[in-house]
């Protein structure tokens, strides 16, 4: 049995489609769109790249985005002042920094200065918080994305050995208390786990968020499994993969996200998403998204 493909280029496009809509419903309450601010400092050119792809989602669905871009040289009173102004400027509702900053700006500040209710990447200690609390709160979008690809597939999750690989606090740890929240038995495997293999043949669910190239093999995985690949690798020859052996994996699981184009294209979307609940939030409405 060959496992199915979970297209989340296909999944983009059904919540963009919806998020259209969302932003068309606000606009005739508030007689404006949401507005998302990405803010970059100095950069390569893969981090520009990824602003190009969030501001062409933005412009696709209806929200007013914009860069802010600093030079390298920015020190941290420039960046700081300028997430201030933003935080009291009506016509933001969303801010993200991009990461990773120039070594002498510190990801803790940021995560510090941006207001909670702006928050739509969920990097502040609040949004943690409140996700470990079980509080509605905005979400790593990453995370986010791969529950919404087992959200819209209807993958059963009460009761489910649900095993992630990786513990970041990006990724695999808030990953993990929402699959808690949805009642599946978490394991979480980091580089310290030992026979990680007879952990992972557990999962109903497994998660790989990593970073290593097709560290997920056939061997490792239970037969009818869901399995989601995080990962992002780029081969030295050319080319990205993901965490998991598609080829080999597909043999053997249920279900399975093609790397590209599994989470990678909902992660922004997923952003997106949030940044129009967040303007719903602020003017005391609620989203039927
Ligand atoms: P981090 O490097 O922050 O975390 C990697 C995790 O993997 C760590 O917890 C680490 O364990 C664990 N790990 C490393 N080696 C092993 C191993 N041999 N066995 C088991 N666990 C291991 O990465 P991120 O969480 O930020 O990202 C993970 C991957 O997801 C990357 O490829 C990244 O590019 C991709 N990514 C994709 C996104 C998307 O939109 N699709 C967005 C964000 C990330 P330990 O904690 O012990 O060091």
């Amino acid at each position: 049995m060959t496992a199915t493909t979970l297209d989340g280029r296909a999944m983009g496009k059904e919540i963009r489609a919806e998020l259209r809509e969302e932003v068309q419903n606000y606009k005739q309450v508030r007689g404006q769109a949401p507005g998302l601010v990405i803010v970059r400092v100095g950069g390569d050119a893969a981090s520009g790249v990824y602003s190009k792809a969030i501001l062409r989602i933005a412009t696709d669905i209806g929200v007013e985005a914009r860069l802010e871009q600093l030079p390298e040289s920015a020190s941290p009173d420039d960046l700081r002042s300028l997430l201030l102004h933003l935080n009291q400027d009506q016509a933001v509702q969303g801010i993200i920094v991009q990461m990773p900053l120039p070594s002498h700006l510190s990801q803790k500040m940021v995560a510090d200065t941006i207001a909670p209710e702006k928050d739509i990447d969920g990097i502040s200690p609040q949004s943690a918080g409140n996700l470990f609390l079980g509080v509605p709160s905005f979400l790593p979008s990453t995370a986010a994305a791969v529950m919404e690809i087992l959200e819209r597939t209807r993958t059963p999750l009460a009761g489910k050995q649900a095993v992630v690989i990786g513990r970041s606090n990006v990724v695999g740890k808030p990953l993990s208390i929402m699959l808690l929240q949805k009642n599946a038995t978490v394991t979480v495997c980091h580089s310290r786990t030992e026979n990680l293999a007879a952990v992972t043949r557990r999962a109903d669910i497994l998660v790989a968020a990593v970073g290593r190239a097709n560290m997920v093999t056939a061997e490792m995985v239970r037969s009818g499994a869901i399995v989601i690949d995080v990962g992002i690798n780029a081969l030295p020859e050319g080319g990205i993969v993901g965490d998991v052996d598609f080829a080999s994996v597909r043999e053997v699981a249920g279900a399975v996200t093609p790397t590209p184009g599994g989470v990678g294209p909902l992660t922004n979307v997923l952003l997106l998403k949030q940044c129009i609940q967040a303007a719903w939030y602020q003017i005391g409405g609620r989203s039927s998204s």
